[in-house]
């Protein structure tokens, strides 16, 4: 059974590893949480001012949108909705360009649905060829992250687009924009044109609401319906309902953010040109670079000095390299000289 590898949990240090926001959520995230009364917290939460919130931040009407705890929750209910055994007993079929986010392939198989992967090309250039030839009639659902992850390697919207003209009525295209704010790019804008693709995103990674679980996915209502059945009644708590609206709220901590991203990657690139190692120019706030060779003695090191950065060297194409998040600058300008020092020492 393909199982979900969970980094191991740690405290303190620098976590570069699982692209959350370093630097904390807006401070009226908290402020908004400290006012959750006694009451609020004994009665089922009503999310649909969340949800009208959601829905204004992304210029779409509130039918359109569907919360969901965390953004994984949101990939789950739409891998069940889509792949779950037929009566006639074919397994549906979910294509996945490599490399992925993992969860993909994990929830498809906890739905029960046939894992088709689509290998990378040369520097991870969109496949869109190999997407297309390996649509057959059992395809139900087509993952897509745009930015993709753990590439930060953006797929051209008209490719997506092409995509979803090409399967069929019932199949759904997924595009998973968790990193899109980074991106500054979003397929929402022609969701109009797209009946069958509905686009995921997170407030885990821009917004800093990972610890409090919330995403949503959006698209055509009559398209979302099953999905939306599928997610559990209440699945999200009173505190990221709160949490969300305040987040929203504070434009300027998440612009902030996203300014420290852009600059944090702009460091990492110069320092990866100075060690000679090879790295993919990111969309994301994490970047992918080719340790070559080195990769597990270089994490050890950086572990051993308390910076936590993620192994990726056993996905497709993905050989030597680890995922370094980008965020705050001022910690990576702490990763960054821990593994100058750690490669020159190395190299000595
Ligand atoms: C982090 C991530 C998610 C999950 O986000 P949550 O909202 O925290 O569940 C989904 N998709 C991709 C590509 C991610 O990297």
């Amino acid at each position: 059974m393909i199982s979900y590898q969970k980094p191991p949990e740690v405290r303190g240090g620098l976590r570069l590893h699982q692209n959350e926001n370093t630097g904390g959520c807006s401070p009226r995230v908290i402020e908004a949480l400290r006012k959750l009364s006694a009451e609020q917290i004994s009665q089922y939460p009503p999310s649909a001012e969340a949800t009208t919130a959601v829905a204004k931040h992304f210029g779409v009407p509130v039918e359109n949108v569907c919360l969901t705890n965390g953004l994984n929750e949101g990939i789950m209910v739409l891998a069940i909705a889509q792949l779950r055994s037929t009566i006639s007993g074919a397994a549906a079929e979910a294509i996945v360009p490599e490399p992925a986010f993992e969860i993909f392939r994990v929830h498809i198989a906890v739905a029960g649905g046939k894992l088709v992967q689509v290998m990378p090309q040369p520097n991870f250039v969109f496949p869109l060829d190999e997407v297309l030839a390996a649509i057959t009639s059992k395809t139900r659902l087509v993952f897509l992250s745009n930015p993709n992850n753990p590439t930060g390697v953006s797929i051209p919207l008209d490719a997506i687009g092409a995509i979803a003209r090409r399967v069929r009525g019932e199949t759904i295209v997924f595009v998973d924009e968790a990193y899109a704010d980074f991106a500054g790019v979003s397929f929402i804008p022609r969701l109009q044109d797209f009946p069958n693709v509905i686009v995921g995103r997170s407030f885990s990674k821009s917004f800093g609401l990972a610890g409090l679980r919330i995403g949503c996915v959006i698209g055509n209502p009559r398209t979302l319906e099953p999905i939306r059945l599928a997610v559990p009644v209440h699945s999200l708590n009173v505190a990221a309902l709160t949490a969300i609206q305040a987040a929203l709220g504070d434009r300027e901590h998440f612009e902030n953010y996203l300014r420290e991203v852009t600059q944090s990657k702009e460091l990492l690139y110069a320092a990866c040109d100075r060690l000679g190692l090879k790295y993919w120019q990111s969309d994301a706030n994490f970047v992918l670079v080719d340790l070559g060779g080195s990769t597990e003695s270089v994490l050890k090191d950086l572990a051993a000095r308390g910076i936590y950065v993620r192994d990726r060297s056993t996905e497709p194409g993905c050989a030597g390299c680890v995922r370094i998040s980008t965020g705050i600058v001022e910690h990576t300008q702490q990763c960054i000289a821990a593994l100058e020092e750690i490669l020159c020492a190395a190299r000595s």
